[in-house]
């Protein structure tokens, strides 16, 4: 079979300063396309991390780049051809738990990083959020400097110029910049030109084992169904590798704390997918990109309200291990990002550290601590392969600051 063109094929990563207008530059280039999500995924899987799927369309007989455009048919009505579907992943960006868009990032093929014309460069979450890009590996990057339609031209041509020294020596160097107005939807379609460009759909190994990162997990019962009409627990993430079809059998790590004895220990949970979607249509197979949710035959009462959110799905012996406690190789970054820039201390032992490893959060107590290493043991276990990378973040004052990350040993 082959892949619904509607399935989104890459997640991109949407971040940049509060209000600089990430969001209502998704809404600029998903149209109405993510009303045809069922309620059931806009109530639950989009809204923590706020994914919308865009399809990108070209108008056939224009050249490049007035040809690309996210309407279903040109001026005359005519059908537009179809591209690709991709799925942003809107990180949020005010008081950000750093965490949040890292477990985002996890998930994230490359990024747009949006910038406001009517600031100066690099607002706080501006620096944080390209640092965090730099530190995951997401090199495939545009720069959308946005609102460009509240400036005039030399304040446009002083503000690209920032932007430009900004990201001179990071990441993001030798991204593509285009001006652009989310909010007139202006310059759209040299955006979509610059996406198309720099953040290519990765190329996927089918024959590997299927690994999905679970973001949300719920109960779409009724209160009050009978329990013949029940239907079984929904999980809801992203595939990162292999594919997932309906009818197999699924396993899930960390799984469930059982209590036997006075003694508590984490067991794999092992159930079946009866359903599938994706792109907002059921279908019998997932691949990676965008978001999808599982229906399982898992006891509603164990999905409920996030409880799975966290934990890695795949088939039943091919996951990695659960852990409760791990070393990590670990890079510091020099000082902390953002408005005060305080130094960064060597981690010490004792100290509480909120890690993110795929899209599982979880607070861990430093056991031992040596340079440029550090053991840690863990509140809640998390399932990860060795290689995986961890985000660091300390507290400091009222909020976890991002300190650097980790690889796990
Ligand atoms: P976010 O916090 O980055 O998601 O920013 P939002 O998308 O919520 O936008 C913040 C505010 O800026 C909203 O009031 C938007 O209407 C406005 N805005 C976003 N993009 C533009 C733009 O291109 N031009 C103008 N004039 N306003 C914009
Ligand atoms: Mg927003």
């Amino acid at each position: 079979m082959t892949q619904n063109p509607q399935q989104p094929e890459v997640n991109i990563g949407l971040v940049g300063h509060v209000d600089h207008g990430k969001t209502t530059l998704v809404q600029a280039l998903s149209g109405s396309w993510t009303d045809q999500h069922s309620e059931e995924m806009k109530r639950g899987i989009s809204i923590r991390l706020g994914y919308a799927d865009a399809t990108f369309r070209q108008i056939p007989g224009i050249d490049a780049p007035e040809c690309y455009t996210v309407e279903e048919t040109d001026e005359d009505g005519n059908e537009t051809d179809v591209l690709r579907t991709v799925s942003f992943v809107d990180a949020p960006g005010h008081e950000t738990l750093m965490a949040t868009m890292l477990s985002g990032a996890a998930i994230m093929d490359g990024a747009v990083l949006v910038v406001s014309a009517t600031e100066d460069v690099p607002q706080a979450q501006t620096e944080e959020h390209l640092m965090a890009l730099d530190i995951i590996g997401i090199d495939n990057i545009v720069v959308a400097q946005n609102k460009v339609d509240l400036v005039d031209r030399d304040r446009a041509v002083e503000n690209y110029e920032q932007i430009q020294e900004f990201v001179k020596g990071t990441v993001a160097e030798d991204a593509p910049i285009v001006p652009i107005s989310a909010q007139q939807e202006v310059n759209i379609d040299l955006l979509i030109d610059a996406i198309e460009r720099e953040i290519p759909t990765p190329e996927r190994d089918e024959s590997e084992a299927a690994r999905m990162f679970t973001a949300r997990s719920f109960d779409i019962n009724r209160p009050g169904t009978t329990w013949e009409d029940l239907s079984g627990g929904v999980i809801g993430g992203s595939v990162v590798e292999g594919k997932l079809s309906e009818g197999e059998e699924l396993e899930l790590r960390p799984g469930r704390e059982v209590d036997e004895g006075g003694q508590t220990e984490w067991r794999p949970i092992t159930t079946d997918i009866r359903s599938l979607q994706a792109g907002g249509e059921m279908t019998d197979e997932v691949r990676p990109g965008g978001l999808c949710g599982v229906g399982t035959g898992l006891d509603p009462s164990l999905t409920k309200g996030d409880a799975l959110a966290g934990q890695v799905a795949g088939e039943p012996g091919t996951l990695p291990p659960t852990r409760e406690e791990f070393t990590m190789d670990v890079d510091l970054l020099e000082r902390v990002v953002g408005e005060d820039e305080e130094e960064i201390e060597e981690i010490s032992t004792g100290e509480p550290l909120m890690l993110t490893v795929g899209t599982a959060t979880t607070v861990g107590a430093v056991t031992s601590a040596r340079s440029g290493e550090a053991e840690v043991s863990l509140k809640r276990p998390v399932c990860a392969a060795e290689g995986a990378k961890i985000a660091i973040n300390r507290r400091v004052g009222a909020r976890w600051r991002l300190i650097g990350i980790g690889t796990l040993k």
